[in-house]
């Protein structure tokens, strides 16, 4: 089966694409409306498009039926990327990272260590198995990049918790940017991982740049959607990776924090 990727950074590729897959949804008749009644074309608030409780979830199917894969981008931090390459993408495991946690902060009182955990152990429930992705990796960089500064976000927050009310103490969370390399993984998610409620996300925010473009109207909107998976991603969803040599860093006053590791033992055996 061919594979159809919808890389949200080509957005010439999917506006282009639309009518391959949504003509009979989007007719001519619809069209001409939006055409002639100029109205915000809002993601969030659908009710410029005429018939919108049937046509959203209409162009929702279409849209995710004619894609096989969604492109993501996922930031991290690891020690190595070869686990990546040969088992994928593993959902968030609690007990993965407190075995890292514990080993990094071995020197730090346990007490202190436990009360972290404890504070969020709520959150290692909800967030059980979960891999996040960016639809646009410039993005990322951009504005959420402790992702690939710090690695796991969970970790960090741990490491964050432990600081709490001591002004004047370690920042704990800057050990993290001593371990493993700054990476961004490119993945092809399967539509099938994508949860419906993202993918209906995506399908109303095409059609909002769809409708934008109808209307004549621009409403300056850049978003780029993110993807939450709940299931491992396998291997072969894994396209390529790069270590990005900047990243915009909202932790420190320093603006950006600059990558020295910007190749690994996958980079060099190329
Ligand atoms: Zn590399």
């Amino acid at each position: 089966m061919t594979e159809r990727v919808l890389d949200w950074r080509n957005r010439r590729a999917w506006l282009r694409a639309i009518p391959r897959y949504a003509s009979l949804i989007l007719t001519p008749h619809v069209r001409k409306r939006l055409e002639h009644a100029r109205p915000d074309c809002w993601s969030d608030v659908m009710d410029w498009l005429p018939n919108h409780e049937e046509l959203v979830p209409a162009f929702c199917e279409a849209l995710w039926g004619y894609y096989t894969h969604a492109k993501g981008f996922h930031g991290c931090r690891p020690e190595s990327l070869s686990s990546y390459f040969e088992s994928g993408l593993k959902g968030q495991a609690v007990e993965r990272i407190l075995t890292k946690f514990h080993k990094i902060y071995a020197d730090v009182p346990s007490e202190l260590r436990q009360r972290a955990i404890e504070r969020m152990h709520q959150r290692g429930i909800s967030e059980r198995g979960c891999t996040w992705l960016s639809s646009d990796d410039r993005k990322m960089i951009e504005q959420h990049g402790h992702y690939i500064i710090h690695g796991s976000e969970y970790l960090m927050a741990l490491a964050a918790r432990m600081s709490d009310g001591e002004r004047w103490g370690e920042d704990y969370r800057l050990r993290l940017r001593q371990i493993g390399i700054p990476t961004i993984l490119e993945v092809n998610i399967p539509v099938a991982l994508i949860p419906d409620a993202q993918k209906r996300e995506v399908g109303k925010m095409i059609l909002s740049e769809w409708g934008q473009l109808r209307a004549r109207k621009p409403l300056r909107m850049s978003s780029a959607p993110c993807y939450v998976v709940k299931h491992d991603i396998p291997a072969e969803c894994i396209k390529t990776h790069y270590h990005p040599a900047q990243i915009i860093d909202f932790h420190t006053d320093l603006g950006a924090y600059v990558n020295k590791s910007l190749t690994c033992e996958l980079c060099r055996q190329v």
